[in-house]
C-alpha cells in the first residue's frame, strides 16, 4: 500500500508517503509518520527525501489539487438513483463540479445561504495519472494514479430547481476529498467490492459496497474520456449509494470507504 498525502508542516504545501497500518476504522495506527517527498509525485514519481515527520504534527490537505476538473457521475448505485425517484441511466450520466470546490480532510463545508437542503453523498474518488482521452476499458488502470474518498456536497433544492447541476453542487467546499491517496488498491478488484459508509454525527446513514455501481471505474474512465480528455490529477467521483439526506450547520459529516480511510469535515454557515 501506498498512501501519498499532501501536508502542510507550517510552511508551503509538500508531499509526502504515510508509513504504519490503518486500524478498523480506517485511521492510521499510533506512531503513523509521513516521510516527505521531492515534488508533486504525479509528475515526478515518487522520490522520497531524508525528512520525517508524525503525522500529528502536520496538517493533511486534499491530496491533490484537480488540473482542469472533478468530473461527477449521477445515478451509478440503483438504490439511490431510486430514493429520489429517478430511473437507472442507460449511459453514464456526467456532471462537472469546479476545482474551486475542493478542500481537504478537516475542512469546512460552507452552507450557503441560497440553499436550505444541503446533503451529503459518500464517493469513491478516481485520480487520473496521466493525460488521456478515448481510454478502452481494458486500459483504465494505466492512467489512474489511485484513489481517494470524496463527498459530493449537493444543494439538492437548487439541483432541483435550477435543471442543471452546476451551482447545486459546484459551490466553494462542495468537494471535499482525502485524507490521501492510495495507489496500490483497486476499490473494485474484490468480488465484494469495498463499502462506503458514510456517518452523520456518528450515526451511520450510507452503508454501500463498491460492488454495486451499475457502470464500473474502467467503464466510467472510458466514457468520460470519449468525451473530453482527461488531465494528470483530474478526479472522477464514482457515484453515491442511497441514504443521501441533509446536514445542519454545526454537524460533521465522515465518509469512511475501507482501505482508503476516513474523511471528516464539519458544516458552518458560509
Ligand atoms: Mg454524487
Amino acid at each position: 500500500m501506498v498512501r501519498i498525502v499532501r501536508f502542510s508542516a507550517g510552511e508551503e504545501p509538500q508531499y509526502g508517503v504515510l508509513t504504519g497500518d490503518l486500524d478498523e476504522h480506517g485511521e492510521p495506527e499510533e506512531g503513523a509518520t509521513i516521510v516527505a517527498l521531492a515534488g508533486d509525485p504525479l509528475y515526478v514519481g515518487v522520490k522520497l527525501l531524508e525528512q520525517e515527520h508524525r503525522l500529528e504534527d502536520v496538517r493533511l490537505l486534499a491530496p491533490v489539487l484537480p488540473r482542469s476538473k472533478v468530473v461527477g457521475i449521477g445515478r451509478n448505485y440503483a438504490a439511490h438513483a431510486a430514493e429520489l425517484g429517478n430511473d437507472v441511466p442507460e449511459e453514464p450520466l456526467m456532471f462537472l463540479k469546479p476545482n474551486t470546490s475542493v478542500i481537504g480532510p478537516g475542512d469546512a463545508i460552507a452552507y450557503p445561504r441560497q440553499t436550505s437542503d444541503l446533503q451529503y453523498e459518500g464517493e469513491v474518488a478516481v485520480v487520473i495519472g496521466r493525460i488521456c482521452r478515448d481510454v478502452p476499458p481494458e486500459q483504465a488502470t494505466d492512467v489512474i494514479h489511485g484513489y481517494t474518498i470524496g463527498n459530493d456536497v449537493t444543494a439538492r433544492d437548487l439541483q432541483r430547481s435550477d435543471g442543471q447541476w452546476s451551482r447545486a453542487k459546484g459551490f466553494d467546499t462542495f468537494c471535499p476529498l482525502g485524507p490521501w491517496i492510495e495507489t496500490d488498491l483497486d476499490p473494485q478488484h474484490f468480488a465484494d467490492g469495498v463499502s462506503v459508509r458514510t456517518y452523520l454525527d456518528g450515526d451511520l446513514v450510507q452503508d454501500g459496497s463498491t460492488a454495486d455501481m451499475i457502470f464500473d471505474i474502467p467503464t466510467l474512465v472510458a466514457h468520460v474520456s470519449s468525451a473530453m480528455t482527461l488531465l494528470p490529477g483530474d478526479v472522477i467521483l464514482t457515484g453515491t449509494p442511497e441514504g443521501v439526506g441533509p446536514m445542519e450547520v454545526g454537524g460533521e459529516v465522515e465518509v469512511v470507504v475501507a482501505g482508503l480511510g476516513s474523511l471528516s469535515n464539519k458544516v458552518v454557515q458560509r
